[in-house]
């Protein structure tokens, strides 16, 4: 199958990894009939011409069937979630995107679509197998038996063997890539959905701007992750999506890193060294967690390689832009740290270092 003969539909095209696909493929001349997404399209990270920019929310079965109406391939990234903060104060929420995946898989399959590509998460493994920092990668079968992360690891669980099963039962060809944190620019950096490198940048660069030379960390900061860059996450997405992958496949970097090491890297960015405040008692999800890309490098003989300092200078770098932009360079400078060194402004900024999902 080739992208180029079909006409794609992106769901949750005005999110992070949404937005960047659908740039892409029309990049290289794919031709997106309809990007959708339930944010008014104000909101978007980027919205792209030529193609129809559709508002519409997919838990809806009637709004599927029309954006679905003369697609031959789609794409569904579109799920209610962001960082563990996030998704642990919100299980009901993130179990509500089942209707998105099950609504576009029933319309897909009447519509006879030739191939539908569903996001899955790194959020799906069993949780007994992520107790130690010093990790054992994951591979595709360590989500079984389940015992996936509550709320949104178990709705992605259940969407990925609902794939399986209008696979097998009604031919519908589905590929389902298992994320493991994405990160990147044009993507969530505030507001309490953002994952760990944006919250990092972010955070960073807000006690450099004030002075204030502290930074909160949920956890102990010993917590493992591998972090993924959205160049690499598109490329593979694309790739799955074209190829006799039937099974849940890892998408995601196997260069393991602790938290503690990401605020190191981040703060070499910014010339300074922070005081770190472990907060024990907040939401930090799993202990460690890496991607074994054994099946992805079997199957294509690729895997995402970018190195994490490389993605995330380029982070670093458009979210400093970002804050620049809407004044809050200038809002954070103007307090001036000598004479009140817990400003209201930075303490309410202060939220998670270990926010981070899939
Ligand atoms: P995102 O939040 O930036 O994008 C998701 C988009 O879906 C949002 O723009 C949101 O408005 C949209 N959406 C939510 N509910 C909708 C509805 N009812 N109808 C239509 N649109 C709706 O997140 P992202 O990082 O771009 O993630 C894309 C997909 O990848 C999601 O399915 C997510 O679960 C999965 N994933 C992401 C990561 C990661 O690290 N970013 C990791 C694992 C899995």
């Amino acid at each position: 199958m080739r992208l180029e003969r079909e006409k794609a539909v992106v769901c949750g095209a005005g999110g992070f990894i949404g937005g960047h696909l659908v740039k892409s493929l029309l990049d290289d001349g794919v031709e997106v009939i309809r990007a959708v997404d339930i944010k008014p399209i104000g909101d978007w990270y980027q919205v792209s011409t030529n193609t129809e920019n559709v508002e519409a929310d997919l838990k809806v079965f009637r709004n599927c069937e029309e954006v679905v109406e003369g697609a031959t391939a789609i794409f569904n990234l579109a799920a209610d979630m962001g960082g563990m903060g996030f998704i642990e104060n919100n299980k009901a929420l993130c179990m509500l995107s089942v209707l998105i995946n099950t609504h576009l898989l029933m319309v897909a399959q009447r519509a006879k679509v030739s191939r539908f590509f569903y996001s899955s998460s790194a959020c799906v493994y069993n949780a007994d197998k992520q107790r130690d920092p010093n990790v054992v990668a994951l591979k595709e079968s360590d989500a079984y038996p389940a015992l996936a992360e509550d709320g949104y690891g178990w709705e992605k669980l259940f969407s990925e063997r609902m794939c399986r099963h209008f696979e097998e039962d009604f031919g519908l060809q589905c590929r389902v890539a298992r994320y493991h944190n994405v990160y990147g620019p044009l993507g969530t950096w505030t507001g309490g959905r953002e994952k760990a490198p944006a919250a990092i940048c972010r955070k960073v660069l807000q006690a450099k701007l004030s002075g204030n030379h502290a930074i909160e960390i949920w956890g102990d900061g010993h917590q493992t992750r591998s972090f993924m860059y959205i160049d690499d996450c598109i490329k593979g997405s694309r790739i799955i999506m074209e190829s006799e992958i039937h099974e849940p496949i890892n998408l995601g970097s196997s260069e393991l890193v602790t938290i503690n090491q990401l605020v190191d890297i981040v703060e070499e960015f910014a010339g300074i060294q922070l005081i770190r405040n472990y907060n024990l008692n907040a939401p930090k999800g799993v202990n460690g967690r890496n991607s074994d890309n054994t099946l992805i490098q079997r199957y294509l003989g690729w895997e995402p390689s970018t190195a994490l300092r490389d993605g995330l200078r380029k982070t670093y770098d458009w979210i400093s832009t970002q804050m620049d932009d809407c004044g809050l360079v200038d809002k954070v400078r103007s307090i001036d740290p000598s004479v009140n060194e817990g400003a209201s402004f930075v303490h309410e900024e202060r939220s998670t270092l270990s926010q981070q999902a899939g």
